[in-house]
């Protein structure tokens, strides 16, 4: 889907400091992104908005129906599959897509956990459930990508 406003200035450094505080979870804070992922709940529903977020990714895509589809989504870097982490991240999504949620959402901390699990992927995981339109387009060897991923993220998309 198309964003749904235009980014002001403040809105893209807004939106680049998220890109930088994610890429901060995934290398030093894996414990703060796996007892936020405790906390979330729902799926993605693929908008594709995460990976819209300052610019559009070059591996982004949609299928017939216009739903988000990532080219490279086994080899997606760790920001994606992490998002989102908790409430900033769907925050700074709802920038661009403030009338149209994120299919996540996260329990306040403090409150008791409901049973249903905490989804084993990150986000944006969804958003290749399908086969790449252009998987030629996704680079053959980018095993380097989806080695980074961890299961302790285990979950989205934004690049
Ligand atoms: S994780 Fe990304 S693609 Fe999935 S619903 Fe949320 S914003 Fe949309
Ligand atoms: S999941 Fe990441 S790599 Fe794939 S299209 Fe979205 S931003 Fe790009």
């Amino acid at each position: 889907m198309k964003p749904e406003r235009v980014l002001t200035f403040r809105d893209q450094i807004i939106l680049f400091w998220g890109k930088v505080r994610r890429f901060y979870y995934h290398t030093c804070r894996p414990d703060y992104i796996a007892r936020n992922h405790l906390r979330r709940r729902g799926e993605c529903t693929r908008c594709g908005i995460c990976c819209l977020m300052g610019s559009t990714c070059l591996h982004y895509s949609e299928d017939g129906d216009g739903q988000a589809l990532c080219l490279r989504h086994p080899v997606r870097p760790r920001n994606c599959r992490i998002f989102p982490v908790d409430e900033a991240d769907l925050r700074d999504r709802d920038i661009l897509a403030p009338d149209t949620p994120c299919g996540y959402s996260f329990i306040p901390i403090g409150e008791p956990l409901t049973p249903e699990p905490a989804a084993p992927e990150p986000a944006a995981a969804e958003l290749a459930a399908a086969e790449p339109v252009a998987p030629e387009l996704a680079p053959s060897a980018s095993a380097s990508f989806e080695s980074e991923a961890t299961e302790s993220e285990k979950l989205a998309v934004s690049d």
